[in-house]
């Protein structure tokens, strides 16, 4: 697959890594030392390249600024035992991107350079992958318009570019949630199933709000009737009702999570019984009165799985039981996965 697509490679002079602190990992805020970047020409993508993580220069008629034209993956890679450096489920993250990039009137991308820019950069900067439990390398694809003209219109030329950033165990604290009952991120026919920049840019107000009323996330409900749950900022949320796990069917205002999607398969596997389906605030605040709802949790790439220890909807709030057992369960499953020493007998994991 590398060889057939050409990447012109220009390694850094000196590795930044040896001033990177690996037990002190901020997220989001150091860089590997390299960069992959192709470009769309309006005929063919080339000018495939890594290059030392650095700035890049644009018009500021660039589209993208002024409209938004602009989608993004996010995903991982984890370190093995014996210092294999290993992908969750890629492909599955190409597909999307794509998905994505037609909703946006961006250029399709063929496998080989999705999946041979990652592995050429992972490879290259397999150091940068960190090996204590429960750290991982983020990795951020991008594609955006490049197009040099403020008139609306879908742009004919394109960048696809990916960024790594080492990522520290994710002991992600349970959270409070608000059920958002007047914002919306997503309405059908929109572009809620998209990762598409400006779903993130209009979701920071609402999530500032709630944050200042003392919670941590909100849950989105549908923007019509806000009645029925759907999902949560980058994760979608699960309820284990009984013995039953529900989660919103991932329709056109959901984004179709590859951990939502993991943790299903495994339930699954394991005779859970599992609901795909609409599920109303009135039904969760039942389960939740009634002491039939067990617990309650997001899924997402940053941290696996989150537990919600409270769920606030207008003026009440309701507190979830202690027990996280099944929450626990799920995220010791698909570390194990992701770090090699459980069976991948789903075949997600894609050794670089
Ligand atoms: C990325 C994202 C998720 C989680 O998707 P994963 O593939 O599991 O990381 C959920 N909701 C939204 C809105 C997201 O952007």
């Amino acid at each position: 697959m590398i060889d057939t697509y050409n990447i012109e490679i220009e390694k850094v002079t000196k590795s930044k890594i040896l001033d990177f602190d690996v037990t002190d990992i901020q997220f989001g805020k150091h860089y590997s030392d390299h960069m992959f970047i192709a470009d769309f020409d309006g005929r063919s993508w080339q000018n495939a390249k890594i290059l030392p993580f650095g700035n890049i220069s644009l018009s500021p008629a660039n589209v993208t600024l002024h409209y938004g034209q602009s989608v993004f993956e996010g995903m991982k890679a984890y370190k093995y035992e014996n210092g294999d450096v290993a992908l969750f489920r890629p492909i599955d993250n190409f597909k999307r991107i794509n998905i994505s990039a037609e909703r946006m009137c961006l250029q399709q991308l063929p496998e080989e350079v999705f999946m041979s820019g990652l592995t050429e950069l992972i490879n290259l900067d397999r150091d940068w992958v960190p090996a204590n439990e429960g750290t991982s390398l983020y990795i951020r694809p991008l594609l955006f318009a490049t197009d040099e003209y403020i008139g609306i219109k879908p742009s004919d030329v394109f960048k696809f570019m990916i960024i790594t950033s080492p990522a520290g165990a994710y002991y992600s604290k349970p959270v409070k949630v608000k059920i958002e009952t007047h914002y919306s991120r997503a309405v059908a026919g929109g572009t809620g199933y998209a990762k598409a920049a400006g779903n993130y840019g209009g979701s920071l107000f609402p999530a500032k709000a709630a944050q200042e009323q003392g919670f941590d996330q909100l849950i989105w409900t549908d923007a019509i009737t806000h009645e029925y749950i759907e999902e949560s900022g980058t994760m979608n949320v699960m309820f284990l009702v009984g013995d039953t796990l529900i989660t919103a069917l991932a329709g056109d205002t959901i984004l179709n999570g590859i951990t939502r999607d993991s943790v299903l398969t495994l339930a699954r596997d394991w005779g859970v019984n599992v609901e795909e389906r609409k599920f109303s605030v009135k039904e969760l605040i039942t389960a939740a009165e009634s002491g039939e709802l067990k617990e309650a949790f997001g899924t997402g790439t940053a941290a696996t799985i989150t537990s919600i220890y409270e769920i606030g909807h207008e003026s009440e709030s309701y507190k979830l039981p202690e027990s996280m057992e099944f929450a626990e369960k799920l995220k010791n499953a698909l570390e194990g996965i992701k770090r090699g020493i459980l069976e991948d007998k789903f075949h997600w994991m894609h050794v670089v």
